[in-house]
């Protein structure tokens, strides 16, 4: 054979060079073989219906196949482990470069991230601070690390870093000292085999694992509580049905508590060890889970825990004066410190320039150690989006769903600017998007549709912006086009702000009565009187940080929720973990006999483990094991309801005690997690999975989307209730067992809202969301808004948190917030009707809201 050393020109173009992506035959989940052709760099905006495929094309065929191909691309003991993701249903795709998701999807988040942390902001802060922060007399300099409490050098002795401290004893971690070992004594270990293993581990070490617990003796039983050490033993295991041997490493129950608790993924694993520790604030680091000595090392003035502390506008004022010095000789203004040289003003200036993106994308109400579980979706996406800016990356695309969601339309503008930067600096931007705003600046729309599920999935468009407009099957044109659907074909500029068509407009209800709060100081909320209507619709509106979230869903929610059900703590869903900030005062609250529930519609997870989903959260899941429990072979086996539940032992498989995945213990990767090898996924035994109903056994019926449920459990009216309403609020396509934490908080809310449908009650419920438009095509919009209004016409009150200007325009009544967000916010800028909101001089929702009132 000839070597290729002299290849001829390739004749056809060249796919990396043409400036297209070319997906041929994608059959992703609803997509129907389309091809489609999309350029790179350049900001491509995918549009459709909620469950039309957008997310299917861009994310479950354009990413995936990145992602597999950057997978083969690495060595196979470490494909394993990676996270993987799915081969995607494509014939080819040409011309794809590496790509980056920043999807809105809450994962389980770890309670150590941060802003500070998600961003790398706080690598450079703790530089500040180890190079040019000033330290007591005769004090040495400290290491980088030693700022962060996520290191060894930082970490806070007593808490590990947490700030918090979780303690143990022997008592919270054997609460049972009557059980040898062997029966579970060390209730704290994990269960399953991986518990099997650890006693496994501790007999081959010649522990005596029969005799009661309080009858070992104390050296013994501190050994195997508190120990450090981690021998690492070859194992026998005595009674396994394949007795291979294996290497077993040993966790004492306290290092196997405290590593979970701060590396686990898993949300359900951290709550079940924290049931076998004391919990309580760490007096010694007052909760920064700094070190004293870090803690002694000032940069204007501040410690890094009080930096870590302010809103990013504040930080940015902090070390502006520093930033702006020009003068090399600055250095040793103060002695003992460097925050005047050359290393202080270059990192300032990098910190400076990064935190200016964030203050451009309107975050600026954040501070660094805010926890990123307290954060929206929207507030996340943005803060990765201003990262990866700085990534340095070229050559990519980024995929993004709605990074618009939880923008003020006054926001919005800056945003498109950091896109355009993406784009600028050499990447392709796809996202998918609903704000018509923003599809209008892309460069190219991919239309997907026309409906949802099998009524989608087709290509209806693929080209610049404005050929939409002559594609009559488009869901979406008339929303991007609304002037063609008055009739009127004009070619001008149709760009604006909010193009209200909403049939509302101007037709207010009168308020019923009204629910006065008075004195509410929270967050940056400070003494402030707000009225609400009763009886009718409210909007609450205001740039993002404004204060809305912390006036409705927290301060009303608790209001609300301690006057109506004084006995219990708060309603569902309507607190945050953190602890109150500030104090809360109401003056009156005379609204109380017109209101006798409240439901919180939140964003938050309908669960924060794998185990709720969305059949078991809506009561749906019920209805499912009754019907499989009423079939004549699990009557002959005598199964009950019970049996079919993958929460109680029984029918679920025990391996993974019906999570349906399990954590691999592997080198490097603490806490990764793969699919249970007993079920396979499937979470149940084999002989509960022997039973059929109609042909398909239990877990089949959870991988059924909602739409297909909705046919096969038509006859069955109590899932079949459920199964309506969730159709009706656009979540045909969600699978009955797709797991609480894989849901956006949009679906997640939608769910919340489906099950409150589903009740159909009449009466005096007062409903608080925050942003139920998230993640839904204008179409959507239509349909969720008139589900709320028939609440009100009910009797019923309802206030929501919205940015979409035309279901502001449709509201009674608006609240709005403002001037600006965090600190520079929390007022009340403007009250009334829509209409005569928009008339508001001083209001920055004004100009939007008249444009959509028109
Ligand atoms: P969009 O992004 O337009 O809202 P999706 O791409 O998420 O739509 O969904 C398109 C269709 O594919 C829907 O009918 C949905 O039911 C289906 N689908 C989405 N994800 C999955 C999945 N993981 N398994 C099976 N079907 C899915
Ligand atoms: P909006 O809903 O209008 O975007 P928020 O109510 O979320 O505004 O935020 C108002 C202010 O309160 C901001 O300065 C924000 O940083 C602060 N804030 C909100 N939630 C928390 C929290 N859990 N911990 C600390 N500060 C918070
Ligand atoms: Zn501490
Ligand atoms: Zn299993």
């Amino acid at each position: 054979m000839q070597p290729e050393t002299h290849a001829p020109e390739i004749p056809q173009a060249n796919p990396l060079t043409d400036g297209f992506v070319r997906v041929r035959g994608a059959r992703e989940n609803n997509l129907r073989n389309v091809d489609v052709d999309v350029p790179r760099d350049s900001i491509v905006a995918f549009t459709g219906v909620s469950g039309s495929g957008k997310s299917s094309l861009a994310f479950g065929t354009i990413y995936a196949e990145a992602q597999r191909r950057y997978f083969e691309s690495v060595a196979p003991y470490a494909r394993r482990l990676i996270q993987q993701g799915h081969n995607p249903k494509v014939e080819q795709i040409t011309g794809l470069p590496p790509a980056v998701a920043l999807q809105q999807r809450r994962g389980a988040q770890s309670s150590r991230s941060s802003v500070g942390t998600v961003t790398t902001l706080s690598n450079s802060a703790r530089m500040l601070f180890s190079r040019a922060g000033s330290y007591p007399e005769g004090a040495r300099q400290l290491d980088s690390d030693a700022f962060s409490p996520n290191t060894a050098a930082g970490a806070c002795p007593e808490c590990h870093g947490l700030g918090v401290a979780h303690t143990v004893s022997e008592a919270s971690l054997v609460p049972d000292p009557s059980l040898s070992i062997r029966d579970g004594a060390i209730a704290a270990w994990p269960g399953a085999w991986q518990g099997k293993n650890l006693r496994d581990i501790v007999t081959h070490l010649g522990y005596d694992v029969e005799t009661p617990w309080r009858e070992l003796p104390k050296k013994d039983r501190d050994w195997i509580l508190f120990t450090e050490e981690q021998p690492v033993v070859e194992v026998t295991p005595e009674r396994d049905r394949v007795a291979k041997p294996y290497k077993g490493r040993f966790w004492s129950a306290r290092s196997y508590v405290l590593h979970t608790l701060a590396d686990s993924k898993s949300a359900s694993m951290r709550e079940r060890v924290l049931q076998f520790m004391h919990t309580g604030p760490c007096e010694r680091c007052g909760g920064s889970g700094l070190r004293a000595d870090a803690l002694a090392v000032t940069f204007a003035g501040r410690t890094i825990a009080e930096l870590n502390a302010v809103p990013l506008t504040e930080l940015a004022d902090i070390i502006r004066p520093t930033a702006e010095l020009t003068s090399a000789g600055t250095a040793s203004r103060r002695r003992a410190s460097g925050e005047g040289d050359e290393v202080a003003v270059a990192l300032t200036r990098d910190l400076l320039q990064r935190i200016t993106v964030l203050l451009e994308l309107g975050l600026g109400y954040l501070a660094l150690g805010r926890s990123t579980p307290t954060l929206s979706p929207g507030e996340m996406q943005r803060l990765r989006i201003a990262t990866q800016l700085r990534s340095g990356l070229f050559g990519v695309i980024y995929v993004l769903d709605e990074p618009s969601a939880g923008l003020h339309p006054a926001d919005a503008e800056p945003l498109l600017t950091v896109l355009d930067q993406l784009r600028v600096s050499g990447n392709s931007v796809f996202v998918v998007e609903h704000n018509m705003d923003v599809v209008h600046r892309a460069d190219w729309v991919v239309d997907v549709g026309p409906r949802a599920g099998e009524g989608g999935g087709e290509i209806l468009y693929s080209g610049p912006v404005a050929g939409l407009r002559d594609v009559p099957g488009s869901v979406t044109r008339p929303f991007l086009f609304p002037e063609q659907a008055d009739g009127t074909d004009d070619d001008g500029d149709s760009s604006e702000p909010g193009s209200g068509r909403n049939s509302r407009n101007g037709s207010c209800r009168e308020a019923a009565g009204w629910l006065e709060l008075s004195g509410i100081s929270r967050h940056n909320l400070r003494s402030l009187d707000v009225d609400f209507p009763l009886g009718v619709l409210t909007a609450v509106t205001g740039v993002s940080g404004s204060g809305k979230s912390t006036l409705v869903s927290q301060v009303l929610a608790e209001v609300v929720g301690e006057r109506l059900h004084p006995r219990d703590a708060a309603p569902e869903g309507a607190t945050t973990a953190d602890s109150p900030v500030g104090s809360l005062n109401v003056g009156s609250f005379p609204g109380r006999n017109q209101l006798d529930r409240l439901v919180t519609v939140d964003q938050k997870p309908i669960g924060r483990t794998p185990r709720s989903n969305l059949a078991t959260y809506t009561g749906l899941f019920d209805a499912v094991r009754k019907e499989f429990a009423a079939t004549d072979e699990a009557r002959a086996r005598g199964y009950g309801a019970g049996r079919f539940s993958f929460n109680v032992a029984g029918g679920r498989c025990e391996t993974c005690q019906g999570e349906g995945f399990v954590a691999v213990e592997l080198l490097f990767l603490p806490g990764s997690y793969g699919p249970c090898p007993e079920c396979g996924g499937s979470r149940f035994n084999p002989e509960t999975l022997e039973v059929l109903y109609r042909g398909r056994n239990v877990a089949d019926v959870l991988r059924m989307t909602v739409s297909s449920a909705a046919e096969f459990l038509s006859d069955v009216p109590s899932a079949a209730r459920s199964l309506q309403t969730l159709l009706e609020v656009g979540l045909g396509y969600l699978r009955l067992g797709q797991p609480a934490t894989e849901l956006s908080g949009g679906e997640a809310q939608r769910i919340k809202l489906a099950t409150e449908m589903q009740r159909a009650q009449r009466g005096h419920t007062l409903y608080l969301l925050d942003e139920p438009t998230t993640g839904l095509h204008p179409a959507d919009v239509e349909l969720l808004m008139a589900q709320l209004h028939r609440l009100v016409d009910a009797g019923n009150t309802v206030i929501v948190v919205e940015h979409k200007m035309d279901v502001v325009a449709s509201a009674d009544w608006v609240i709005d917030l403002g001037p600006a967000g965090g600190d520079g916010g929390g007022e009340v800028m403007a009250v009334g009707t829509p209409a005569a909101v928009a008339r508001s001089k001083k209001s920055r929702t004004a100009p939007y809201l008249a444009a959509a009132c028109r």
